[in-house]
């Protein structure tokens, strides 16, 4: 197994066989991250991807789970993407998922028959950054996708079977939008309706634009109280059909979780709770971060 570092993975991934099949991400201009900055993207050689299932296989032939790296494996084309995961169901008798980050461009770029036949192939997941379902915060971060393109990805994945994870970042609107990022994003998420919901913290990394803003002034940061106002408001405009809810990534300080719909009330009882001073919020040192 090759890697060239960084190398980041969701939290759920974390038993999974990490296979490189692109390095850094195509996009590598969201205001807030930092997690690509020191790699060129490039795509690696298909022989150097099989190359390395083949080794993976005779060290781990009970693999269940392969997470395909970097930044957005989904940028590959079908036809690129269709011989890894024939030869990862080759390889692994066992397998039960492949996943990937996605955006929403190289989703959208792909035919409804494609998307269908990449989940055939075994592609059954995909982790999409959302961060935000304003419209003005999405143009400031840079994200390169429009809110209507994001919800028509993670619509017509889900159409072809591929179960989705969205990830929305708790502040990324500052103080001056930290109310409608909240409210449009329940609202675009209820839109996606997709099966995983997790909720970040943003944390402007050294490097990165949003650090430059913060620094600068030009982006106000929230308190822990009003990431917590941000939370209850975004799970209040949540109407989903059916799916799990998170919030125990290590950046947040109220850590949540339950099914949508039916744990609504809870949750927002526990944020209640927390509001109204019953439950310590996690303190900086503990956010891991
Ligand atoms: S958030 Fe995702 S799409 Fe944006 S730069 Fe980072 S890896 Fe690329």
């Amino acid at each position: 197994m090759r890697y060239r570092e960084p190398v980041y993975r969701p939290p759920s991934e974390a038993n999974s066989y990490l296979l490189p099949v692109t390095d850094g991400c195509s996009h590598n201009k969201c205001s807030y991250c930092a997690m690509y900055i020191a790699k060129r993207f490039s795509v690696r050689p298909l022989e150097e991807v099989l190359d390395d299932i083949d080794m993976a296989a005779q060290r781990m032939p009970r693999t269940r789970r392969v997470f395909l790296l970097d930044g957005d494996a989904m940028t590959l084309s079908a036809a690129k993407l269709v011989p890894i995961l024939e030869a990862l169901r080759a390889n692994f008798p066992e397998l039960q998922r492949v996943s990937s980050y996605t955006n929403a461009i190289s989703v959208n770029n792909k035919t409804d028959e494609e998307l269908a036949q990449l989940r055939s192939l075994g592609l059954t997941l995909g982790y999409l950054g959302l961060e935000t379902g304003d419209e003005i915060v999405n143009e400031r971060i840079v994200k390169g996708a429009s809110i209507d393109d994001q919800v028509r990805a993670v619509q017509r994945a889900q159409a072809a079977g591929i179960k989705m994870s969205v990830m929305v970042l708790l502040g990324m609107g500052g103080r001056d939008r930290t109310r409608e990022h909240a409210i449009h994003t329940g609202q675009v998420v209820s839109r996606m309706d997709p099966r995983y919901i997790s909720c970040l913290c943003v944390t402007p990394v050294p490097g990165t634009p949003l650090h430059e803003q913060v620094e600068a002034g030009t982006f106000e940061m929230i308190t822990p109280e009003e990431t917590l106002e941000e939370l209850r408001l975004l799970v209040e405009n949540l109407e989903l059909s059916g799916a799990v809810f998170r919030s125990n990534h290590a950046s947040n300080y109220l850590p949540l979780g339950g099914r949508l719909p039916a744990d609504k009330q809870r949750l927002l009882g526990a944020i209640a709770h927390a509001q109204a001073g019953n439950v310590p919020l996690k303190p900086e040192f503990l956010r891991g971060l």
